[in-house]
Parts: structure tokens; C-alpha cells; sequence
């Protein structure tokens, strides 16, 4: 196990970058702990592929570091860094058994048969193939493919860091669930330093303890599930996690205050910043009540989801979104939306402009 450090991390792709643009990754620094289980989230393109070959070593940098426990590993090959890696498709041999495909990375490096066949048949167990073990993977189906590719990453108990790079994206939805939680469990288990990639927001949510969000080649922010959801370090954090995500409306800034459609809004703190650039307000759905008085809306549309329903309205041109519980207004009403002060900020140019409240 190790702890995963990234230092002043960039990567282009091209012979000659010259402006951020050219960077697949731009300036990533990041600490990840020993025996932490880690999600990278974020869209399709935002570089987190680019991310994990960096550490696994399939890919160079342009620039920075790759450390493991501080020692630096940015130059050396895969083979030599003592990781695993589990791709978003399976990577197995066709022509050989379950058994003997789990068997394989122990044997590559000479542990003796009786450690070999305890390790693959608690792997076995643990992902349900025990029955298929002396059938040719050749026969497999993809997505039980996929779970023997899952159980090669981790069957060696001495790897520094196990990778994941989608690694449910073949795997039916059903048991895309179980798997879930099954690396979660096993996590918690061994303790390993795992690092999760997904652009799914309930994968990363569900298996991670602190969830890396990305965006364009940055690292946007950082932090529990919780602290994701509560507290959105940028609009970008906000309308990604969250279901709906996180209402952003246009504002004025006045007298040190915030103004939308006349009223001032009441903030969770402070503004920070200097006041130049996009000022926008985030709050998100939970936090929206609907009431006497507030800001006029027009109900455009309600959802109702059992526990509790949406309520889409329209101020001016911008949608907000309101999670109810209880009575909800019919479609066309005029309504009041009022905002929990503590859970509503300013942001500028997307980023959280508010002091924390206490
Ligand atoms: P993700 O895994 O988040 O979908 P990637 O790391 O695969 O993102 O890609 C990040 C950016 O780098 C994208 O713009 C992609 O087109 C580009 N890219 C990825 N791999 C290569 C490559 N081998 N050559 C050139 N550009 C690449
Ligand atoms: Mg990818």
C-alpha cells in the first residue's frame, strides 16, 4: 500500500502546447492516503484516463511529479510500480480458465501454489464465479468477463494502489449495484489505497470516501460526499452532483449584497473576492421552499416521486427547481421561493465566492 502524491502534474498531448487549452491535464496537485478508497469524477474528456496511465505508469507527464510514499516514480514503467489496474473492458486471456486467468498476476511473480489457490478462491467468492472456475473465460459472457478482469486487479495482496477506470461500464445494471458494493465492502476489508474512476456521480458517491471532481483537465474540488453536496466549491460541482443539481440564477451586486429580480438574498456568509466577473447565485433544490412572500416563480412543472416531488418553476428566464415533501402547487400558480440562507452562496466566474457560515 502507499500514499499516492501528485505534484505540479501537466500532460499534453501534442509535440509543442502552448496555451491551457493544449493540456489534457492542467497544473493536478493532489495527496491521496495510504489505504484511502478514492473516486475521480467527472464528464468523458476531462483527462481522468489521462490521470490514472500517469500512475500507473503507461503515460509520461509533460511536467510533475508521481510519488508513492515520496518516492518518485514519474520515470519508471508500469511493471516496476507494484500496481493494478482494471480497465473499462475485460482484459483476460480467452484461452484460459477462470482459475487459471486469476491465478495469473500471483504466479507471474512466483508465489507458491498453496497461497495461490486461497487468494483465488476468496476472490472467487467474493465476485461469485466460483462456480465457473475451471470453465474457459473464452465462454463468458461480457459482463462476467468484466468480473474476472475486476478479480485479476485484485487478487495480489502487495500492490501499492488498485485502479479502476470504469470499470462497471459493460457490467448490467443489476449487478453493476452489487458490484458496487462488493468493492466497497472489500475495501474496507483489506484497506488497500483504491482510485475509482467514474462519470457517475452514485458510483463515485457510493464507493469513495473523498471524491476528486474534474472538469477540463482541473481538479474543481475535493471532498467527502458530503462535503460535495453541501457545499459545491463551483457551479460545475453543483450541477454535476445532485439530482436535480444545484439551482444557479443570475444576481446583481449592490451595496455588498446580493440582488435577484429586486430582492436581496440572504447568504450563507460574506462575499470573498474582489467583485469582478460572473456573479451568480447556487442553491440547491433541497434547500428551495416554496411560501408566501420571496421571489415570484411560475410553476412550469411538478414531478412527484413518492417521498417527495419537483417542483420546476420559472423566474424570469431562469428554472428553479424545488424539492418538496407534502402539498405541491399545480402547474401554472404563482409561487414564492424562498432560500435557506446557510445553504445558499455566491459564486464568481463558477467558483465559491462566500465565506463559510458558522
Ligand atoms: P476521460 O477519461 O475523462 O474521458 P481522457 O483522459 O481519455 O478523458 O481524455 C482527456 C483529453 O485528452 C480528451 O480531450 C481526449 O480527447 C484527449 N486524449 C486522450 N487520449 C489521447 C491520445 N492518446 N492522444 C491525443 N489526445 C488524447
Ligand atoms: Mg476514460
Amino acid at each position: 500500500m502507499a500514499k499516492v502524491t501528485l505534484r505540479n502534474l501537466r500532460h499534453s498531448y501534442m509535440p509543442n502546447p502552448k496555451s491551457p487549452e493544449d493540456y489534457a491535464l492542467k497544473e493536478i496537485d493532489i495527496d491521496w492516503a495510504d489505504g484511502g478508497a478514492y473516486a475521480l469524477l467527472g464528464p468523458s474528456g476531462c483527462g481522468k484516463s489521462t490521470l490514472l496511465n500517469i500512475i500507473s505508469g503507461l503515460l509520461i507527464p509533460s511536467e510533475g511529479q508521481v510519488l508513492f510514499d515520496e518516492q518518485d516514480v514519474t520515470q519508471l514503467v508500469p511493471d516496476k510500480r507494484n500496481i493494478a489496474q482494471v480497465f473499462q473492458f475485460p482484459v483476460i486471456y480467452d484461452t484460459m480458465t477462470v482459475r487459471e486467468n486469476l491465478s495469473f498476476p500471483l504466479k507471474n511473480r512466483g508465489v507458491d501454489p498453496a497461497t495461490i489457490a486461497k487468494r483465488v478462491g476468496e476472490i472467487a467468492e467474493m465476485l461469485e464465479v466460483t462456480d465457473q472456475l475451471d470453465r474457459r473465460a473464452s465462454g463468458l459472457a461480457p459482463d462476467s468477463k468484466q468480473k474476472i478482469s475486476m478479480g485479476r486487479g485484485l487478487v495480489r495482496d502487495d500492490v501499492n494502489v488498485v485502479m479502476f477506470d470504469e470499470p462497471l461500464t459493460v457490467i448490467d445494471p443489476h449487478l453493476k449495484w452489487k458490484l458496487r458494493s462488493k468493492l466497497k465492502e472489500l475495501h474496507q476489508r483489506i484497506r488497500r489505497t483504491m482510485i475509482y474512476v467514474t462519470h457517475d456521480q452514485t458510483e463515485a458517491l457510493t464507493f469513495a470516501d473523498q471524491v476528486v471532481v474534474m472538469q477540463d483537465g482541473e481538479v474543481v474540488q475535493m471532498g467527502t460526499p458530503v462535503e460535495l453536496f453541501e457545499r459545491p466549491a463551483h457551479t460545475f460541482v453543483g450541477h454535476f452532483i445532485g439530482s436535480p443539481g444545484m439551482n444557479v440564477l443570475p444576481c446583481d451586486m449592490r451595496d455588498g449584497g446580493a440582488f435577484v429580480a429586486g430582492q436581496n438574498i440572504q447568504l450563507e456568509g460574506p462575499v470573498t473576492g474582489n467583485g469582478q466577473g460572473l456573479r451568480q447565485i447556487g442553491v440547491r433544490p433541497e434547500y428551495v421552499t416554496l411560501g408566501d412572500g420571496g421571489l415570484p416563480a411560475t410553476v412550469r412543472k411538478v414531478s412527484d416521486l413518492g417521498r417527495h416531488a419537483v417542483v420546476e418553476a420559472v423566474l424570469g428566464d431562469t428554472r428553479v427547481n424545488a424539492i418538496i415533501e407534502g402539498a405541491t402547487p399545480q402547474q401554472g400558480e404563482t409561487v414564492g421561493l424562498h432560500f435557506k440562507p446557510q445553504q445558499t452562496r455566491l459564486y464568481t466566474d463558477g467558483w465559491i465566492s462566500t465565506e463559510a457560515g458558522s
